[in-house]
């Protein structure tokens, strides 16, 4: 066993939230307890909401919504612009409180940050942009239009992997299109979500004349997230985590007519053909599938490489499994941080194991001597598969990729697809058919359908989210943000006639 090196990460997470002006006593404030990842140290002890202070939030941030959508689009675009300038300023202390947290790198965690920065960028300039269209009319003298109008208070539910973006990418455009926020963030990574209220807090204190409570935090486990998610004062509700969550949430909100967006788990994979380019799939493939030890919704989990590279390309990508670096994140530049906590590694062990009886090679795998007894550190597991069976249809949320030799390419397309989750995909080719195909409606059935980029790392830009049982729901750029609004047709009649739509005469 190493030396486990000596970390108070509750002082230093208390110091990053006094720096943002929040009383560290918070951290001892009641009994919902919080660990990190890194070593294990429990590094708080919440008060946790329980229904009644989850009615009562959901009341106020209806009454801020009432007054926040009369406030034009473009100054509450400001709001927005202001967060992403507090988010610069602050960005190295809640990246690193997202590295004690979740345990990511410091480059993730200072990447995610820099996600939460560019979502902001991207919503205050749609906040000039909230357009709808003129359409043409049949009737003389009309005019037919439609129109964007807020929805009301935006209950937010968030997963402990990216503890922060994910509340940006929701926040950011419920603001400008003029809604409220309650935020439940994963009972895993309470701090990051203290500190993201702590810096709006400042970005609203800068603004001036916002409604009080126009976002709010709800600390709490499922049952916090379940009562947000009954409310018929929420008319959305953005969920983002596991599959087994989201069939919970969908027919909840559902039942009451409510709008969700489901934002679910993955079970992506990575196709590399005979004409890839096998050096830039072997990195792309290296950082999807062990980048954020595997606890990305996007990672690589399955890769399909074509017969006649597979001699070429496994044996490298098995040579980068042995030597990825693994270790503490607050204190290495190692690649490879730990898993959230045992659960995750236990799963990580029974998914090795069954693929073995499914007849699978496993390569690494097992708990790694990180120096910190405490934590959950596993070696990445590359494992190569007969083919697609036991539990390579499903998501293991752990750095495992199972590695599957094809022959045929529209066989392989049918199994590319033949698993539940539909998130993001990515192809490792230079030939222009089959990466058409590929991108065509008979290619991958994913929200994500990338060429020569692996499956993760998106850009804020895009409209981000997948299909089947990864939940349909779409978040960040394009036009996401129609999702967060209500839209209606209207058409005005400045003529002296009443002429009725498809020619019918109600002469009285
Ligand atoms: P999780 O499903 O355990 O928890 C996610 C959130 O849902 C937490 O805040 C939790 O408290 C809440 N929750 C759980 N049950 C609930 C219920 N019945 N009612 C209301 N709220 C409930 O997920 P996790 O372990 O935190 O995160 C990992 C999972 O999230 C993976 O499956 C991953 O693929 C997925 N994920 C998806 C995306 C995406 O954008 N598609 C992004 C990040 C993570």
């Amino acid at each position: 066993m190493k030396d486990a090196i000596t970390m108070d990460l509750k002082a230093e997470a208390a110091n990053i939230l006094t720096s943002l002006g929040l009383d560290a006593a918070i951290l001892d404030a009641g009994t919902m307890a919080s660990f990190s990842p890194v070593n294990g140290q429990q590094i708080a002890s919440l008060a946790a909401d329980d229904a009644a202070s989850t009615a009562a939030a959901i009341d106020r941030a209806d009454a801020a919504y009432r007054a926040w959508r009369d406030v034009p689009a473009p100054r509450r675009g400001e709001l927005v612009r202001l967060l992403g300038d507090e988010l610069r300023q602050h960005k190295a202390a809640l990246g690193r409180l997202v590295s004690i947290e979740a345990g990511k790198i410091e480059s993730e965690g200072l990447g995610e940050v820099q996600e939460m920065i560019d979502i902001c960028d991207f919503a205050t300039g749609l906040s000039r942009q909230l357009y709808g269209l003129t359409i043409a009319t049949e009737r003389p003298g009309h005019r037919m239009m439609e129109t964007w109008h807020p929805l009301g208070v935006v209950g937010v539910i968030s997963a402990f992997n990216f503890p922060v973006a994910v509340w940006s990418w929701n926040t950011a455009l419920a603001l400008v299109c003029g809604n409220s926020v309650v935020w439940k963030p994963s009972e895993k990574t309470p701090l990051t979500a203290l500190a993201c209220q702590a810096i709006l807090d400042r970005a609203l204190a800068r603004f001036g004349d916002a409604p009080e409570n126009l976002s709010q935090v709800l600390i709490g486990a499922a049952d916090v997230g379940a009562a947000l998610v009954e409310s018929k004062k929420v008319p959305l509700i953005s969920a983002t985590g596991s599959t087994r969550m989201g069939r919970i949430v969908g027919p909840k909100v559902a039942e009451r007519f409510g709008r969700s967006i489901l934002e679910l788990g993955g079970n992506n994979a990575g196709v590399v053909c005979a004409s890839a380019d096998l050096d830039m799939a072997l990195r792309a493939v290296a950082f999807g599938a062990m980048g954020t030890a595997g606890q990305r919704c996007t990672t690589t989990r399955r890769l399909f490489v074509h017969e006649s590279v597979y001699d070429a390309l496994v044996p490298r990508l098995i040579q980068a499994y042995d030597s990825v670096t693994i270790g503490n994140p607050l204190t290495t530049k190692a690649l490879v941080g730990p898993l959230v906590d045992k659960q995750a590694f236990d799963a990580m062990e029974s998914a090795l194991e069954a693929a073995k009886e499914a007849g699978g090679t496993v390569h690494g795998g097992g708990r790694y001597d990180a120096g910190e007894p405490d934590a959950y550190y596993a070696r990445p597991a590359l494992v190569e598969m007969p083919d697609q069976c036991g539990p390579v249809t499903e998501e293991t949320f752990a750095p495992i990729l199972y590695v599957m030799k094809f022959s045929d390419f529209d066989q392989m397309l049918e199994a590319h697809n033949a698993v539940g989750a539909g998130l993001s995909s990515a192809i490792f080719t230079t030939d222009l058919r089959e990466m058409e195909t590929f991108l065509s409606s008979r290619g991958s059935d994913c929200g994500i359908a990338n060429v020569n980029i692996g499956t993760s790392g998106a850009e804020i830009g895009g409209a981000f989210g997948g299909e089947k049982e990864t939940g349909g729901g779409r978040e960040s750029g394009s036009d996401a943000w129609k999702g967060y609004m209500r839209r209606a047709t209207n058409t005005v009649n400045y003529s002296r006639d009443l002429p009725l739509a498809q020619g019918v005469v109600f002469d009285i």
